[in-house]
């Protein structure tokens, strides 16, 4: 790789796309197709690359700056807004991508009349809101309703099907009551428009419970996944949502690679009257004597903090960070160091999305 430059971020290219494999063919067995969702990884083309090879039937992200670089990079897949739209970006969004999640009347609006413009018809999914309380219809009439008049009236548009986002704002749990309200909606929708809909999604990685749990009805056959296939089981997911099937997947498909620029014994308090640390907060000091530690010249302005960030070395301990250190105690290394080492961590979402959104992180491809 030559001369790397740190901050650096190293993406196993073919770890992740075995992670992707794995999670598709779970899926698949459940007859649920995936959207590989790019945001968490800055929206990189070389991220959307491995999701295309590895069989993703459409590349989504929230921004659609990164929407756009994909399609620039050539790749042929269908690509799928997520953040439901600006009215604002409307031209762009209906020029760039193929496919947007929606919930307003007034956008939609907007979609059909900028794609007769444009010449071209856009798909819309429309979004339910089953009591996460982020975006959609909560009144499912009131959606039901909507999808009658896209489907009727608005010829620049292509009512896809429905979709749910949950575990998000409200925390709530994409159970199998939560699954069978979205089924449902979508086989009213059908019954009314005398079609069947080409896409029922089902929401996040948090919804791989429904493909785990062996209770994802018939009808939903898409999920948005990011987090799980870019972080693997390294997220609370699976605490959270009790399956250990993501045990399988990578953790270390993302690692962060940071530079010692000070190694010394200090004591493990601070000397002197303390205040408040550079981010306004008043954290413990835990006095465990002398202990030899380590910075690297990474920081929260880069990672985003010290809990998103798992060193790989045996012994080493994350004890602080400021805007642009990141302090170790690695007074249990074993491993001899020195200032001009490396120290790799793994990431956790948080600090995937952090990193590969900073101008001062190298981005380099293994
Ligand atoms: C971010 C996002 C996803 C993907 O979520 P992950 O937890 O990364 O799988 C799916 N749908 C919507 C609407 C999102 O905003």
């Amino acid at each position: 790789m030559g001369q790397m430059k740190y901050p650096a971020v190293v993406i196993d290219h073919a770890k992740l796309r075995e992670n992707f494999r794995i999670i598709a063919a779970d899926c698949a067995k459940e007859g649920v197709f995936i959207a590989g969702v790019i945001k968490g990884a800055g929206g990189l083309v070389s991220v959307a690359e491995d999701f295309a090879a590895a069989g993703a039937k459409i590349i989504a992200s929230s921004r659609l700056e990164q929407l756009e670089r994909v399609r620039e990079a050539g790749i042929d897949l269908p690509l799928m807004l997520i953040r439901i739209p600006m009215l604002s970006e409307v031209p762009e969004l209906i020029s760039i991508a193929d496919m947007s999640l929606n919930n307003e009347h007034e956008v939609l609006l907007e979609l059909n009349k900028e794609a007769g413009k444009q010449n071209k018809r856009h798909k819309v999914i429309l979004m339910q809101d089953l009591g996460d309380l982020r975006e959609g219809w909560f009144d499912r009439q009131e959606l039901i309703e909507e999808a009658v008049t896209v489907e009727n009236e608005m010829d620049g548009l292509i009512l896809a099907g429905i979709g749910t986002n949950l575990g998000c704002y409200g925390s709530v749990m994409p159970t199998e009551d939560k699954m069978k309200q979205l089924a449902e909606t979508a086989v009213d929708i059908e019954n009314r428009i005398g079609r069947q809909l080409e896409i029922v999604s089902g929401g996040a990685t948090s919804s791989l419970m429904g493909i785990y749990d062996r209770y994802m009805p018939e009808k939903v056959n898409m999920l948005r996944i990011g987090a799980g296939i870019l972080t693997g089981p390294l997220d609370d997911f699976r605490t959270t949502y009790g399956y250990t099937e993501i045990d399988r997947l990578h953790d270390d498909c993302f690692k962060l690679r940071a530079e010692v620029i000070e190694l010394k014994r200090k004591p493990s308090r601070p000397i002197g009257t303390l205040g408040v640390d550079a981010f306004g907060n008043k954290p413990e000091y835990p006095d465990r004597g002398e202990r030899m530690r380590a910075i690297v010249a990474v920081g929260r302005a880069d990672h985003g903090g010290t809990e998103y960030i798992v060193p790989t070395l045996e012994g080493a301990e994350v004890i602080g960070a400021s805007g642009d250190h990141t302090i170790l105690d690695v007074e249990n290394v074993t491993e001899p160091l020195k200032v001009g080492d490396i120290i790799e961590f793994k990431l956790i979402y948080a600090a995937l999305l952090n990193l590969t959104g900073s101008e001062n992180v190298k981005i380099y491809d293994i």
